[in-house]
């Protein structure tokens, strides 16, 4: 191994400087690409995927390289351009959302955060939830932000109701015609009920984070798109609230009030001292180490 390292030195030395800036170039570039897609897919499951992928096509071309296992080498070189198409089908939602979002950013400008819940809106969702989580009834809330959920309107019942405590509850009240799936709610609106979202695939390599169909949907519809939704366990009571394909468990009425603020509430005067919650939320819960706490 000494000697590998002392060889491929010396070669290096031996190459033109411009040849060595070039593979520095090279390097470099290659590394800021592998880190810009680890820092956007961070905490996903795409994310373990892409590392899986990355270190075992890595160590394969080192070691084909280092043993001149010459079959293997031109079968990794014939590699990458079905690679190409596997890592589109494996990142479909993550390359939706990112172009969904880039998009979302310059349509954003047009509509200026037509979506901005107030702070009224987020007090009388989160008693609605805290109500719920006591006495134990299933509830679903999606909260649309730049990019549009319009699709999902479609197949569900529209509303055109004003975000209240009361409305919220007796939507999810266990025998409402309207209590299944999602609500969505639209800045002060609510848009529509019985919303039925994208579930994420069941996580088989882990039964212990197995989760039930309206945690993955939760899940799914923030894969997807630059959604908040929460939820509120029929079996636990516990509130959970997922964003850009996280789900993390158990919040409090005032957790959620300031996660919720965080994300959507973007006053222009207070808009510099925003603080990630939702970093601090990880944060928060990597410390906890409880049960309460449970990262998808
Ligand atoms: P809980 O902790 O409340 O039991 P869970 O994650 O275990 O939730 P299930 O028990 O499977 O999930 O919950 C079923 C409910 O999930 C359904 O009654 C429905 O309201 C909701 N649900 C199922 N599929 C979807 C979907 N595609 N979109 C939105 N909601 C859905
Ligand atoms: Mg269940």
């Amino acid at each position: 191994m000494i000697e590998w390292f002392v060889e491929s030195s010396r070669y290096l030395l031996s190459l033109p400087v411009t040849r060595i800036l070039a593979v520095i170039a090279d390097f470099g570039l290659i590394t800021l690409l592998i880190y810009g897609l680890l820092y956007f897919l961070r905490g996903t499951r795409s994310a373990n995927v892409l590392f899986g992928i990355t270190t075992f096509l890595a160590l394969a071309a080192l070691l084909a390289n280092l043993l001149e296992l010459t079959v293997i080498s031109a079968l990794l070189s014939g590699l990458w351009p079905i690679l190409g198409t596997a890592i589109i089908v494996i990142f479909q939602p993550e390359i939706r959302r990112f172009f969904a979002e880039a998009g979302g950013i310059f349509a954003s400008q047009y509509y200026k955060n037509r979506n901005e819940a107030s702070k009224d809106v987020i007090s009388n969702v989160v008693t609605a939830l805290e109500s719920m989580a006591t006495s134990k009834t299933g509830a679903l809330i999606v909260f649309e932000r730049n990019i549009g959920l319009e699709g999902l309107l479609k197949t569900s019942v529209r509303l055109d109701a004003k975000v209240d405590t009361l409305l919220l509850e007796t939507i999810f009240f266990k025998n409402s015609p309207l209590h299944d799936c999602a609500v969505i709610i639209r800045g002060n609106k609510i848009v529509a009920a019985k919303a039925v979202l994208p579930l994420t695939p069941e996580d088989s390599m882990n039964p212990a984070k197995k989760l039930g169909t309206r945690h993955r949907a939760a899940i799914g519809i923030t894969e997807e798109t630059d959604a908040v939704a929460v939820a509120v366990s029929e079996e636990t009571g516990v509130i959970s609230a997922a964003y850009k394909g996280r789900l993390l468990r158990g919040y409090s009425g005032n957790e959620l009030v300031s996660l919720l603020t965080d994300l959507l509430y973007q006053e222009s005067a207070g808009n510099s001292e925003k603080k990630s919650y939702w970093r601090a939320s990880l944060e928060l819960l990597q410390w906890k180490k409880t049960g309460k706490g449970d990262e998808k």
